[in-house]
């Protein structure tokens, strides 16, 4: 399976196919990594102290129901291997992010897709009805990858209190810093509610740190995220990937308007798409989704717009739905999207 984009870092123009922050990282993060680079010949911290700690007092939790890991990717596959077995099976939404129909391959377990509703939202209600005495792991994502549609909070505390004993309940958070509803925090009130459950985070989206590979777990109780450490591979995450987490963690404040200026983005991008008669999803994340009309092939259209160096994903790749996926750059890559898309789309139907 492909991951729905190719990386593009190399080339010049709108890379808006992966969910990357347009914007490079501050001085103040690139001199927290130079540092650590003088240090490369040392093994790094196995425990990431600081940036735990750091994580801890953020969101009020534990220190010890936080793990770190190699992106939110390496976490999601530690869930999947520490919850999971081969009579098990687990439960997601679909279309959702292109790795959960993988987690089962490690395992044996079965994967049950779940297709979203009508406005492309999680279907919680059909979700639980897949789930049966052998469900180890409800999976969800909110705001959904690719659709950036976001789960009612009313919704997710209803899924956790249904979940079945022996089941862990694991919301993938990657763009919740996006949601404009505040889920970031009210979602911490969910590992209180008497049941296993993870939340999924990373500095790869909003705190455009992608390239560093940092994500962590937040989980319910020490028991869980010990469970989690068990499967990991030593020294997964690296000293220069912990030290520029903990510097972007240090300034939440220049991050905060970083994601504010995504927001007008996603909303300009949104109408602008509306405006060509396209139907965008209603995304709460860092990008836009929208499905096409058959007659236009999503791969046509991303192929034109990459002739006029504009770089978006096909949900065809992604998610086997004919669709694009646009992620929020800057303004200016926002208008070069929005002028170029007509001209492809016409090509497209040819
Ligand atoms: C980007 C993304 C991740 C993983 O991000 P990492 O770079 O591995 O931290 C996880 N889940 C979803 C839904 C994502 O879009």
């Amino acid at each position: 399976m492909s991951h729905g984009f190719q990386h593009r870092s190399a080339r010049a123009g709108a890379l808006l196919g992966a969910n990357e922050s347009p914007f490079a990282p501050p001085a103040w993060i690139r001199m927290s990594v130079c540092r650590e680079a003088g240090r490369l010949n040392r093994y790094p911290d196995p425990d990431c102290r600081p940036l735990r700690d750091a994580l801890a007092r953020q969101h009020d939790v534990p220190a010890d129901h936080v793990v770190v890991g190699n992106g939110a990717a390496e976490l999601l596959f530690a869930l999947g291997s520490a919850v999971t077995d081969g009579d098990a099976n687990y439960v997601f939404a679909w279309p959702s992010y292109y790795l959960y129909p993988r987690l089962a391959a490690l395992r044996g377990a079965e994967p049950r897709a779940v297709p979203l509703d009508r406005d492309e939202r999680h279907d919680l209600e059909a979700m639980l009805g897949a789930v049966d005495s052998r469900t180890r792991l409800l999976l969800v994502c909110d705001p959904n990858n690719p659709t950036g549609t976001a789960v009612a909070p009313a919704m997710l505390a209803h899924a956790v209190d249904r979940s079945p004993p022996g089941a862990v309940v694991a919301l993938d958070e990657a763009y919740c810093e996006f949601n404009p509803n505040g889920q970031a925090r009210r979602s911490i009130g969910l590992l209180g509610r008497g049941k296993d459950v993870v939340l999924l985070r990373t500095f790869s989206k909003a705190y455009g740190l992608a390239g560093a590979r940092v994500g962590y777990a937040l989980c319910s109780s020490r028991e869980l995220a010990a469970r989690l450490e068990a499967v990991r591979p030593p020294f997964a995450v690296g000293s220069t990937g912990q030290s520029a987490a903990l510097a972007a963690l240090g300034r939440q404040a220049e991050i905060e308007q970083r994601i504010a200026r995504l927001e007008r983005t996603r909303e300009a991008l949104t109408a602008g798409l509306l405006d060509l008669g396209l139907a965008p999803a209603d995304s709460v994340a860092n990008f836009a989704w929208t499905r096409l009309p058959e007659t236009l092939a999503d791969q046509d259209v991303v192929e034109r717009l990459a002739a006029r160096r504009v770089f978006v994903a096909a949900g065809s790749e992604l998610c086997g739905i004919n669709g694009l996926r646009i992620t929020c750059g800057t303004p200016q890559e926002r208008s070069r999207t929005l002028s170029a898309l007509p001209a492809a789309m016409e090509e497209a139907r040819g």
